[in-house]
């Protein structure tokens, strides 16, 4: 079975504030068949290799984050906005558009040596993705690979994550 994955995505013009183009996924979770073939798709080329945990970023990467984590039959970590997890972490900040964000993992999160796959739902300039991937690798884990539903092309997002699999369903 084959999505067009596009035709469940809904663009929302000047959210949240003018001048972004915000792509919407919530069409796509609301569809079984879509969600199903989204998921499959996003742990496809790690299927074959060894994944101990899945990181899923705040808050979307959650939702196709652990459930590729099931698909994988590995254990899940979330990577969350600054203040919110309960015990000892570490942090990242990362540029945004306008100052910056900071993202924290539970300093005990990942075993030395783990082999993590990072998901998403969209990678834009690339800059969460790769604090992101800075916090596994600080953590003691190995990056398998990182895996999109969504990449808007043009930012180039990839590039900050050299020497990096990147992994994404559909481009912008
Ligand atoms: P970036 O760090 O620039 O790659 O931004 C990626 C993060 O911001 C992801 O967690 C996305 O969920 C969110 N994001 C950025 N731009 C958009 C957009 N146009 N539509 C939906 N989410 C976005």
């Amino acid at each position: 079975m084959t999505v067009d994955l596009r035709t469940k995505i809904r663009a929302i013009p000047d959210f949240p504030k003018a001048g972004i183009l915000f792509r919407d996924v919530t069409p796509l979770l609301a569809d079984p068949e879509a969600l199903a073939f989204a998921v499959a798709e996003l742990v496809r080329p790690f299927a074959g290799h060894r994944v101990d945990a899945v990181a899923g970023i705040d808050a979307r990467g959650f939702i196709f984050g652990a459930l590729a984590a099931r698909e994988l039959a590995a254990g899940f970590v979330p990577i969350r906005k600054a203040g919110k997890l309960p015990y000892r972490t570490l942090s990242e900040s990362y540029e945004l558009e306008y100052g910056h964000g900071t993202l924290e993992i539970h300093a005990d999160a990942v075993a030395t040596g783990a082999r993590v796959l990072i998901v998403d739902d969209l990678i834009a300039t690339g800059g969460t993705a790769s604090a992101t991937c800075a916090l596994i690798e600080r953590g003691g884990g190995d990056v398998v690979g990182l895996s999109f539903v969504i990449e808007l092309e043009a930012l180039g997002g990839r590039d900050k994550l050299q020497g990096h699999v990147v992994h994404a369903l559909v481009g912008y």
